[in-house]
């Protein structure tokens, strides 16, 4: 039968340890679960809609009958465990949030408990969901956005240091956003207990200890060489996690994981053009090969160090929680071309559209039929788009954070937007369409296109943004504007 012990009142500050029994790993996954005193039950909660799946478990939004209050249930199938052979990261998750308690910069367990087939971990709902979408939907963040985030981040590891736990994988995926946007980190299958409490510190990773722990992008090199576990692996990741939020991409990229471990472990990364000099210094201190030498661990003098740093100046360490953070706010190198650039009279002649098809978005069968032939006998992106009429197409940079990559759009009926790599004449992907979705003149060379889920960022070198937005425009005006009208 399981072993419980005290994780079922919602005020608990300091979770009680668990007992060497508790921590008995065996087949039976009933030993994850420990039994509470006011024991409750699936039936005690509304199981609402599914809030995300991960690779063991399915999240369901919840409400706690008795109080009306709402949690994220993370639901585990025991027979999926015990086929995966994961009951030991299953059981070191439990033990973490355990141990971490309640603390404003991480997600919260409530309770646990179990039904034959399934565990369940009961755990703060995270409604604004993880920082990686709102990354992706502004491209980067800039300074201000990035200074507070990370040092939110900063703060929270400080905790888990002085809990003694590691964890091993801190990436934008695992930090949630609460309500007022506050972070709230989660996910601790990959984390290691280091204190030397007997009852929680993890055994030497024998068998397993060349095996890879955490992420691609984010993993240290100590991890890789299989060096003895150091707190300063979590620096390493916020030194990887500061770099992405201003300039929109890990440091360390490639196209399998092999080529991004051969990256980290010759320290092979270079900054954009408008990455900011402090920044800079922070990024080049904590991404250091040797653990010890990482701004931020003991050896340099610990966590206080770091928060001394210059790109921190004006932060209010002990109040972030209570503070309201910055708008999330992307950085625009160019966006100080702004206004007093954009005029009617823009550059150019209208002969700097070479290569590009403006078509009227409405043609008659006759016109279309023309052009589309038109269009498979001399145009090299015909291939591209489906066998859709092109109306518009033309070069645009398009940008993610501080990097850019110059890209063929491609707009045609349907309505799409595809964008090809001209170079390696590779379609890259498209811009989704909807309703929703509406440009943006920004100056006479950028314009950007909201969609739901992402900004895309352009920049149309030859000066003719506001063209491009015409286009879309009337593209959306046929095909989600007034249905009555006839264009
Ligand atoms: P894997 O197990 O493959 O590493 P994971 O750790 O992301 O995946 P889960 O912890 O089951 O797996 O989470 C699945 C998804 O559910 C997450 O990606 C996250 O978006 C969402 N989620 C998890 N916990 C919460 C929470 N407390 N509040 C809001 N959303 C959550």
């Amino acid at each position: 039968m399981s072993v419980l012990k005290g994780v079922n009142s919602p005020s608990i500050q300091t979770p009680p340890s668990p007992t060497t029994k508790d921590m008995a790993v065996s087949g039976e996954p009933d030993k994850l679960v420990r039994k509470s005193s006011t024991k409750r039950t699936p039936n005690d909660f509304i199981f609402g809609k599914v809030i995300g799946e991960g690779s063991y478990s399915t999240v369901y939004l919840s409400k706690e009958l008795s109080t009306g209050k709402e949690f994220a249930i993370k639901v585990l199938e025991k027979r999926h465990i015990i086929r995966e052979r994961k009951q030991q990261y299953v059981m070191r998750e439990r033990d973490v949030f355990n141990k971490i308690g309640a603390h404003p910069f991480f997600i919260q367990m409530y309770y646990t408990f179990q039904d034959p087939d399934r565990l369940y971990f009961v755990l703060t709902y995270a409604r604004r969901g993880e920082l990686l979408d709102y990354l992706h939907k502004l491209s980067s963040f800039d300074e201000n956005c990035t200074r507070f985030y990370s040092a939110e981040l900063v703060v929270a590891i400080e905790y888990l240091h002085s809990l003694g736990i590691i964890h091993r994988d801190l990436k934008p995926e695992n930090i949630l956003l609460n309500d007022e946007m506050h972070i709230q980190i989660t996910d601790f299958g990959s984390a290691k207990m280091i204190k030397t409490d007997v009852d929680n510190t993890d055994k030497p990773e024998t068998g397993r200890k060349k095996s890879f722990v955490g992420t691609a992008q984010y993993v240290s090199p100590e991890i890789l060489t299989s060096k003895d576990p150091h707190c300063s692996t979590d620096l390493w990741a916020l030194g990887c996690i500061i770099y992405q939020l201003l300039s929109g991409l890990p440091p360390f990229r490639g196209g399998h994981e092999y080529q991004i471990f051969q990256k980290i472990t010759k320290l092979e990364y270079e900054f954009p053009e408008g990455f900011g000099d402090t920044a800079r210094d922070l990024v080049e201190k904590l991404l250091v090969l040797e653990p010890s030498e990482r701004l931020g661990c003991e050896e340099k003098g610990g966590m206080k160090i770091l928060k001394n740093h210059e790109f921190y100046k004006g932060i209010q360490w002990d109040t972030l929680h209570e503070q309201k953070p910055p708008e999330l706010t992307p950085y625009l190198p160019s966006n100080s071309l702004n206004s007093q650039l954009w005029s009617k009279n823009r550059p150019g002649l209208d002969d700097a559209r070479i290569g590009e098809i403006i078509a009227d978005t409405v043609l008659t069968d006759d016109e279309r039929k023309i052009r589309l032939e038109e269009q498979i006998k001399s145009n090299e992106y015909h291939r591209f788009v489906e066998g859709n009429l092109i109306l518009k197409q033309g070069l645009l940079d398009k940008r993610k954070g501080l990097f850019a990559r110059r890209r063929m759009f491609l707009m045609t009926e349907g309505p799409h937007l595809y964008y090809v790599d001209p170079a390696n004449k590779v379609l890259k992907g498209q811009v989704p369409w909807s309703k929703e979705l509406h440009p943006e003149v920004k100056t006479f060379k950028i314009f950007f296109i909201h969609t739901p889920n992402r900004t895309y960022y352009l920049e149309d070198h030859t000066g003719h943004a506001q063209d491009w937005c015409k286009a879309i425009e009337d593209v959306w005006q046929r095909y989600y504007g007034d249905k009555d009208k006839h264009y």
